[in-house]
């Protein structure tokens, strides 16, 4: 099998147990080169705890995930994050001390030379439209500017896949539409997993859904594709519905 035809990440019968509830049931995922996959269900349908057994914040209870073919379960998140995957959720290098530059220089550092680093953060400078806030300590930021400058800390490690747990919670305005810019851009050369619960935003970025319900995967298809089902929004009938404001 060639690399280029081996799925980026797969779970096989991938299960997490809370004592007696059973909050991921043998779930089988796979994500290939170039998807941005987005996972989506109602409250409480296990998405969370399935991005965290991909980030080794939590450890599955049985099944496997594998990354380029290379097992990954249980492992910890720093080591997952060397295999090349970015996790917006942990940030591992962000420092709220230093300033915007600073931190996406480490980053980039961290697996480039001192020449790539440099052209890396000008990229990332650019593709977030973020160069007036290089100097700026990335703790005194507004929460939108937070919100895209720790995508642009993550990107800067040149991550093979990106798992993202609601990037778009609290962004309004500009930032929200340049955040969906920036996805639909890179998501020609990077893969991503992304939850969320604004529907709208979902529609404009994902190539592929997969909807979680009990713990299980219930569907899986383009965004046309699951939308169109009636027995997906049956699901989401008498229930909390989390829109994203
Ligand atoms: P979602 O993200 O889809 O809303 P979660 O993955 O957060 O769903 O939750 C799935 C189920 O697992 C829920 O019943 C939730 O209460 C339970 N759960 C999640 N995290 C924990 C935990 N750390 N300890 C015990 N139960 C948990
Ligand atoms: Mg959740």
């Amino acid at each position: 099998m060639t690399q280029v035809n081996t799925p980026l990440l797969v779970t096989k019968g991938l299960t997490k147990r809370f004592g007696g509830l059973v909050a991921i049931d043998d779930v089988n995922l796979t994500v290939s080169q170039g998807q941005l996959h987005c996972l989506i269900g109602p409250n409480g349908a296990g998405k969370s705890t399935f991005f965290k057994c991909l980030t080794g914040q939590f450890k599955p209870s049985s099944g496997t995930v594998t990354l380029e073919g290379q097992q990954a379960q249980g492992l910890q998140t720093q080591e997952i994050v060397r295999r090349g995957v970015g996790i917006k959720t942990q940030t591992p290098s962000l420092f709220d001390g230093l300033s915007v530059h600073e931190n996406i220089s480490l980053s980039a550092l961290r697996s480039q030379s001192r020449a790539q680093a440099a052209d890396t953060l000008e990229e990332m400078l650019s593709m977030f439209q973020i160069t007036h806030l290089v100097r700026r300590e990335v703790g005194q930021l507004a929460h939108g500017q937070r919100q895209l400058v720790e995508l642009a800390i993550v990107l800067a490690a040149k991550p093979k896949l990106v798992l993202l747990d609601e990037p778009a919670a609290g962004m309004t305005g500009d930032d929200r539409v340049r955040l969906t810019q920036i996805l639909r851009d890179l998501a020609r050369r990077t893969t991503f997993i992304v939850v969320e619960h604004d529907m709208q935003f979902i529609g404009d970025i994902a190539t592929n859904v997969t909807v979680f319900n009990r713990g299980r995967v219930f569907a899986e298809g383009s965004f046309a594709e699951i939308m169109a089902r009636s027995d997906v929004q049956e699901i989401y009938l008498g229930k909390e519905v989390d829109v994203a404001a």
